[in-house]
């Protein structure tokens, strides 16, 4: 029985490439000592594969920046305003696509699938010409060769690719990007000639477009593309792999179909129907790649249960066809264990990092085998059996408090109209009411003050002075502004999950759990191990004092339920919305405790709530009916006079507008400055909204200040198709990454805007 990995972390156990990148962008090193931690980090995993006995070792899923950009320099499809002037791209051109430059911007990048992990977005178009420009997948398989490890090459799949793909600036919107197969197959074909040559006898073509929900024509893409394919994977084998879910029926034959090719991959954790699917026919000239560890999570496999799997598919596909591996690539997942350093041994023994994911692959392959390490299997087992009867994870009241949930409605007694009069009566706010989304910049001495005090360098008295004094200079800031509904800037706060996490009971943080969510940048999920519960109030202290600073309204700040746990490593002995729902309890008793304390307005960010949707639009109904609940869990409970304000940021709001109107919150402030026709478009054709809203009035993303009448006539615009007593004017989303010499002004020509208009309306 053999061994498969689909793709590795890039980042190293300790960020070393996002260091090593980041100082050769600022000129601190140079691109020969990127070069060599880059080659350090290859070798390293390859060895550690190697050693640990997989047989199918992936090469190429290394990349300085993006897997995608890769592949569009593979392509040579550089847009035009980069100025390459063609021959082997290197590191001036692809960190410009990446990143842009000072004359030119960087390429679109959007999100991978539903992974935390961003691409950038090739731009295609009729008239680009590709050519075989990066010779990177050869240039590794090489390297590994050179190091005594025989590689799969992998390389994003042509079809998906495209699909990926978005047409170019001045290209047509419904320019037929799969019209461009016929022009970048020619160079797949050099790419998997010259690795023949370099003697690599397997490659690897992802293609996880197959998973999404894909039309006739898209399917017949496939079809094509590999029987185009076939004569030069003559004397390779190519794997087929697909990830993130199950394929649908029709994309499964589509995909047990195709020519030339001699393996497939399936993801066997979130595909919970591939199964069935495989039981329903396998092709007996093909091997199958059955991901059974997970790719996209921190625990330790079910061994045991796994076994049982492949053994039921090598009944179908037989012994010599079967191969275990992961259920995606491992750059979803943190690194490696070895360098957790606050774990206690209990909770790691229940975890597994992409290092020890690989040792659980070759465990189950030689298993099959016949080679059972007895002592792995029964360890593994008594930490599945520690996990589910530890009292760290259950939690009966909690339990109990969440089932009840399930079936039931959770909705303010009041309709939103009534709601929002009885709050004006109490807060007596202006037309078009100015407020910001919640942090203040976070400067370097602020950062200090959290670090010493957590690192119990100063004493707690000292910390609370200075996070006192910091919300003082930002409610002084915000008054002198004359800005209506006023934040404490969130100084305590270094990340809006963590900070949460991090007082909730069930819940555990990593020191070295990094996973890559775009170029050099990485996050650190906490892990959600147990029930979830509140001991006690977790904001109220700061909020309390925020509001006893000033006469004005000042927000209690929140993260919504969604929003963790979509920014979480999840537990996965319990179904997503049940975790949820437990979180959603927990802010639940948050939201009372704050109206307690006399805080009479209170945002519940739910900045990630989009992002949560699944891959096929038959799972989105019910994602988005748990999602959607488990908000209005959070504040079913309070007075009509208490004014519940969301937050989300931008996430192409059109398609979800009506769950967004579902969560019946009674001001809304939405990420928008990028995209003000396409949110205003939906209240144009009709859309009714009754609750307050504030898109955006500008981009906190860029240094740029804007002026007092730019940010009017966006407000006007936002007037022509939006009732004057509903909005608000905000920016786009925190201030927290800001310079205050960027956002003193841009607030300051924020308010006169407003005051302008209110005199003219
Ligand atoms: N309240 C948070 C802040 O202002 C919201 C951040 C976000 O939406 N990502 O930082
Ligand atoms: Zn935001």
């Amino acid at each position: 029985m053999a061994s498969h990995i689909v793709g590795y972390p890039r980042m190293g156990p300790k960020r070393e490439l996002k260091f090593a990148l980041e100082s050769f962008w600022d000129g601190k090193s140079s691109a020969d000592d990127l070069q060599k931690v880059a080659t350090d980090l290859r070798s390293s995993i390859w060895k550690q594969m190697s050693s640990a006995g997989i047989k199918y070792i992936p090469s190429n899923t290394f990349s300085y920046y993006d897997q995608v950009l890769d592949t569009t320099a593979m392509l040579g499809a550089v847009p035009p305003r980069y100025n390459w002037t063609g021959g082997e791209i290197g590191f001036d051109t692809y960190f410009s696509m990446a990143r842009g430059n000072a004359s030119v911007p960087a390429m679109e990048m959007t999100k991978w699938f539903d992974t935390n992990y961003h691409y950038i977005v090739p731009e295609l178009g009729p008239n680009v010409k590709f050519s075989y420009a990066s010779h990177k997948a050869v240039t590794e398989y090489n390297e590994a060769k050179a190091l005594g490890v025989d590689t799969v090459p992998v390389l994003v799949g042509p079809v998906s690719y495209l699909l990926l793909s978005k047409p170019a600036k001045g290209v047509e919107k419904n320019f037929p990007l799969l019209s461009l197969l016929d022009k970048i197959l020619p160079i797949y074909k050099e790419v998997i000639g010259e690795l023949k040559a370099a003697g690599a006898s397997w490659i690897q073509l992802d293609e996880p477009t197959l998973v999404k929900d894909l039309d006739a024509h898209q399917l017949q893409a496939f079809t094509q593309a590999y029987a185009e394919l076939e004569s030069s994977l003559s004397g390779i084998n190519a794997i087929v792999e697909t990830y993130f879910a199950d394929v649908p029926s029709e994309a499964y034959k589509t995909v047990t179909g195709l020519k030339g090719i001699s393996g497939i991959g399936f993801d066997l954790i979130r595909g919970a129907r591939s199964l069935d699917l495989i039981k329903g026919g396998f092709p007996a000239d093909k091997y199958l790649f059955a991901g059974v560890v997970d790719g996209r999570n921190i625990w330790a496999n079910d061994l045991a249960a796994s076994i049982a799997t492949l053994s039921e598919l090598e009944g179908i596909v037989g012994k010599d066809k079967l191969v275990v591996s992961t259920s995606c690539s491992l750059q979803h997942t943190a690194v490696d264990l070895v360098n957790e350093t606050k774990f206690d041994n209990e909770l790691k023994s229940w975890l597994a990092f992409a290092a020890q994911k690989i040792v659980e692959v070759n465990a189950l392959a030689k298993a099959l085998a016949g080679q059972k390490d007895e002592e792995f299997f029964s360890a593994n087992a008594a930490a599945l059996a520690s996990r589910k009867s530890s009292p760290r994870v259950t939690n009966e009241a909690v339990q109990k408090a969440a089932a009840a949930l399930r079936g039931s409605d959770h909705r303010r007694a009041t309709n939103v109209s009534a709601r929002l009069d009885a709050q004006q009566k109490k807060l007596n706010l202006p037309i078009l009411p100015t407020t910001t989304i919640g942090s203040f910049p976070q400067t370097v001495e602020l950062r200090r003050v959290r670090r010493e005090y957590k690192a119990k360098k100063i004493s707690e008295d000292d910390y609370v002075n200075a996070i006192k004094e910091e919300i003082n200079k930002v409610v002084k800031l915000q008054e002198e502004l004359d800005i209506d509904v006023l934040v404490h800037g969130e100084p305590e706060r270094n990340d809006m999950v963590e900070y949460f996490g991090e007082q909730l009971s069930g819940f555990a943080f990593s020191v070295n759990g990094w996973v890559q969510s775009y170029g050099s940048r990485c996050v650190k999920p906490p892990i959600i191990y147990g029930d979830v519960s509140r001991p006690k109030a977790m904001t109220v202290f700061w909020s309390t004092m925020a509001q006893s600073m000033t006469s004005r309204p000042m927000k209690g700040m929140l993260t919504g339920p969604v929003t963790i746990l979509n920014w979480s490593f999840v537990r996965n002995d319990q179904p997503r919305f049940e975790t949820c729902y437990q979180i959603a309890l927990a802010i639940k008793d948050e939201v009372e405790d704050l109206e307690k304390a006399g805080i009479t307005v209170i945002q519940i960010d739910e900045a990630a709530l989009r992002e949560g949707l699944p891959l096929r639009k038959s799972e989105e109904a019910f994602y988005l009916d748990w999602a959607v609940h488990s908000f209005r869990i959070t504040n079913c409970g309070v007075q009509d006079t208490t004014q519940i304000h969301t937050h989300m940021c931008y996430s192409n709001f059109n398609d979800i507008i009506h769950s967004i109107i579902d969560m019946d919150a009674d001001v809304i402030t939405i990420e928008n400055s990028r995209s003000d026709e396409k949110l205003l478009s939906v209240f144009r054709e009709g859309v009714k909204y009754g609750a307050g809203i504030g898109p955006g009035v500008y981009d906190i993303h860029s240094p740029r200040i804007p002026s007092s009448e730019e940010i009017a006539d966006r407000i006007n615009k936002m007037l022509a198709v939006l009732e004057t007593n509903i909005l608000w004017v905000n920016p786009d989303c925190g201030l927290k990454t800001r310079k205050y010499s960027e956002v003193k002004p841009a607030l300051s020509n924020m308010v006169e805007a407003c005051k302008l208009l209110r005199k003219q309306l």
